[in-house]
């Protein structure tokens, strides 16, 4: 599943809406829906606050489904990240004056099972995340 967008915040929710159906044929329980959504609205609004400063751009989003197993890439042609590690250190934010808190990556890592983040400074941003749907269901 392949779609792009613009970078506005409407269409946040409108990221949070398709991935909740893409993973639906999953039948993922009420939190891991939440927390696929979660994690979908927080690399969205990334593009939207960070890689696009707010202003115009377009946000690429695309889905696979591999067995139990979502992958979810999001990418921006945006400003980028200079260094990587530091963005991705809870509670490190170069917006403070927005009141973000710097937890954006951290959601990211603790909603899914594995965050990758790639970016080339002044080009953009990629972040696929994956997670298995239904590891407790298997085990009962
Ligand atoms: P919060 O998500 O809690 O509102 P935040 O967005 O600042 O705050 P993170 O989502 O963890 O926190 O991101 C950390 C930092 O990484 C950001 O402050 C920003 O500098 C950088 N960053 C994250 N995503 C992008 C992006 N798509 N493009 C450019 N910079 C980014
Ligand atoms: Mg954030």
């Amino acid at each position: 599943m392949k779609i792009e967008f613009e970078s506005c915040s409407e269409n946040e929710a409108f990221a949070r809406t398709v991935i909740a159906a893409y993973i639906t044929r999953l039948n993922p329980t009420l939190e891991e829906l939440s927390d696929v959504k979660t994690a979908v609205s927080e690399a969205v609004t990334n593009c939207i606050i960070h890689g696009y400063d707010g202003g115009e751009g377009t946000i690429h989003m695309e889905c696979t489904i591999n067995g139990r197993e979502v992958t979810v890439m999001i990418e921006d042609y945006g400003v980028g990240i200079e260094d990587i590690d530091k963005a991705m250190e809870p509670l490190y934010t170069t917006k403070p004056e927005w009141e973000r808190s710097g937890m954006g990556f951290a959601f990211m890592e603790a909603f899914m099972d594995e965050l990758q983040v790639e970016s080339v400074f002044h080009e953009g941003t990629k972040i696929t995340m994956k997670k298995t749907i239904g590891k407790e269901t298997d085990s009962e």
